[in-house]
C-alpha cells in the first residue's frame, strides 16, 4: 500500500532532513515575529521543492498528489506556516495549469520552475463572501483588450507578497456561478493596492492581506479559460487544496504526539515517568489512532487524485480535510495537556502547535461546509 518509487524516497529524504536542519530551528522565531518564512523559501526554492506538483514542461518536478502530502506532512510536523507556503504556491498553479490556455501557461507557470523563488497566490474570499463565495462583490468589466476589476479580498495567504496571483470576480453577476471569471494578476498592475497583513492566532509565519482592486486593469489575455469558468476553476483547485491541508493537519498532530510522548517518557511525578500511568498510554494511544487513520484517508484521497478519480477524490479529500483538522486540534490540545504547565509555555513548540492546528479546521473550506460537501455527495442530494 501507497509504495513510493526510489525518485519519491529520495525526494521525502531530502525534505525530512530540510525539516530538521532548516526548518524546525527556525520556527519559533518565525511564529513569535509573525515574519515571512524567507529562508524557507530560499531552502524550497534551492532544492526544487517549492511547487512539487508544477510539470517538466514549466521545469518542475512534477511530483504526484501522494508525494506532495507526504511532503506537507514532514514539513507540518516541524512547522505548518512552512508547510503553508507551499499550499498557497499550488493553490495559485493549479486554476492556471487545469483552466488556463497554453500561451497563459507559458507566460506565468514557467516563472515557477527551477530554483525561482516566484510568489503566487489565490485570491477568492472577501470581506462579505467566505464559506458563501457566489456572494463576492468584486466585478469585472471588460473594455476592449483590458478587462477592469474593482472588490476587495481577503485573507488571502501570500497576497502582498505574491509575484502572481489567481483572483476571482463576477463578469456576469446574474448568472450567479456560471458568471464568475478567473483572472491572473501581477504584482504591480495599474489600480492593485495592498491593505492590512493580518495579525494571527496561529501560522503567524505566512502572510495573510487584504488586496484592493480599484479599477484594476488587467489584459484580456490573463483570464483563464473562458468567461464563466472562474466558479468551475475554483471548485477544482478547492478539492484538491482540501487534500492538501488535510496532510499539513496530520503532519502538526504527528509533530505534537512526538513532542507528547518525549516527554512523558522524561517526566518523573510520583517517582516513575508518566509515561507509566495508564491515563497517559490511553491519550496516547487514542492520538495514534486517530492520527493514522487520519494519514490513511489523507493517502487515500490523494491517489485517487493521482489515477484522476477526480469525483471520488474529492469526497474523499472534503472527509479527510474535517478528520485529519479535527484530529490536529484535539491531538495538540492532549499533547498540551500531557506536557502539563510546560506544555503551556512558549519554551515548547506545542502550544505553537495547538493554534496553528485551528487554522485547518477554518481555512480552505470551514469543517461544517465539508461535511455539508461530503454528506451531500454520500446521499446524492
Ligand atoms: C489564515 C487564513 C488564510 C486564508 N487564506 C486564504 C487564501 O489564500 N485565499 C482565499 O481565497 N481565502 C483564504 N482564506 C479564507 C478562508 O477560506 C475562509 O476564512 C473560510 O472559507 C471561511 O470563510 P469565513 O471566514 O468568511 O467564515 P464564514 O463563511 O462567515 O463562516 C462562519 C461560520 O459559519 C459557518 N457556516 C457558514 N456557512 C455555513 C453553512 N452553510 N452551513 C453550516 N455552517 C456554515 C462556518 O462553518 C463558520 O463556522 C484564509 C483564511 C484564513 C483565516
Amino acid at each position: 500500500m501507497f509504495d513510493l518509487n526510489e525518485e519519491q524516497q529520495m525526494i521525502l529524504e531530502t525534505v525530512r532532513k530540510i525539516a530538521e536542519k532548516e526548518i524546525a530551528p527556525r520556527a519559533a522565531e518565525l511564529d513569535e515575529h509573525g515574519h515571512f518564512p524567507k529562508h524557507t523559501l530560499k531552502v524550497f526554492s534551492e532544492n526544487g521543492i517549492l511547487n512539487p506538483l508544477l510539470p517538466a514542461d514549466f521545469g518542475g518536478v512534477e511530483q504526484s498528489f501522494l508525494t506532495f502530502a507526504m511532503i506537507l506532512e514532514e514539513i507540518g510536523r516541524v512547522c505548518a506556516s512552512s508547510a503553508l507556503l507551499l499550499i498557497a504556491q499550488a493553490d495559485g498553479t493549479l486554476p492556471i495549469l487545469h483552466g488556463g490556455s497554453q500561451q497563459l501557461k507559458d507566460k506565468y507557470l514557467n516563472r515557477l520552475g527551477g530554483d525561482s523563488q516566484a510568489l503566487t497566490a489565490l485570491a477568492a474570499t472577501e470581506p462579505f463572501a467566505g464559506s458563501d463565495i457566489l456572494s463576492m462583490r468584486t466585478r469585472a468589466v471588460r473594455h476592449g483588450e483590458t478587462f477592469v476589476l474593482n472588490g476587495r479580498k481577503c485573507f488571502i495567504t501570500n497576497g502582498s507578497v505574491a509575484d502572481f496571483f489567481v483572483a476571482y470576480a463576477y463578469t456576469d453577476p446574474e448568472k450567479k456561478a456560471r458568471g464568475i471569471s478567473a483572472f491572473v494578476v501581477e504584482k504591480g498592475f495599474k489600480g492593485l493596492a495592498y491593505g492590512k497583513n493580518e495579525n494571527k492566532m496561529g501560522m503567524r509565519g505566512s502572510i495573510n492581506s487584504e488586496l484592493i482592486f480599484e479599477d484594476m486593469e488587467v489584459p484580456a489575455e490573463n483570464l483563464i479559460g473562458e468567461q464563466g469558468e472562474g466558479f468551475a476553476n475554483l471548485m477544482t483547485t478547492l478539492g484538491m487544496s482540501r487534500l492538501f491541508c488535510a496532510a499539513q493537519a496530520v503532519g502538526i498532530a504527528q509533530g505534537a504526539l512526538d513532542h507528547a510522548v518525549a516527554y512523558a517518557r522524561e517526566r518523573v511525578q510520583f517517582r516513575k515517568p508518566i509515561a507509566a500511568l495508564a491515563p497517559i498510554q490511553f491519550m496516547v494511544a487514542d492520538m495514534a489512532a486517530a492520527i493514522e487513520s487520519s494519514r490513511l484517508l489523507t493517502y487515500t484521497a490523494a491517489e485517487l487524485f493521482d489515477r484522476d478519480r477526480k469525483q471520488e477524490a474529492r469526497v474523499k479529500a472534503a472527509l479527510a480535510k474535517f478528520l485529519a483538522s479535527d484530529t490536529a486540534m484535539k491531538v495538540t490540545t492532549d499533547a498540551v495537556q500531557i506536557m502539563g504547565g510546560y506544555g503551556y509555555m512558549k519554551d515548547f513548540p506545542v502550544e505553537r502547535m495547538m493554534r496553528d492546528a485551528k487554522l485547518t479546521q477554518i481555512y480552505t473550506g470551514t469543517n461544517q461546509i465539508m461535511r455539508l460537501v461530503a454528506g451531500r455527495s454520500i446521499l446524492k442530494v
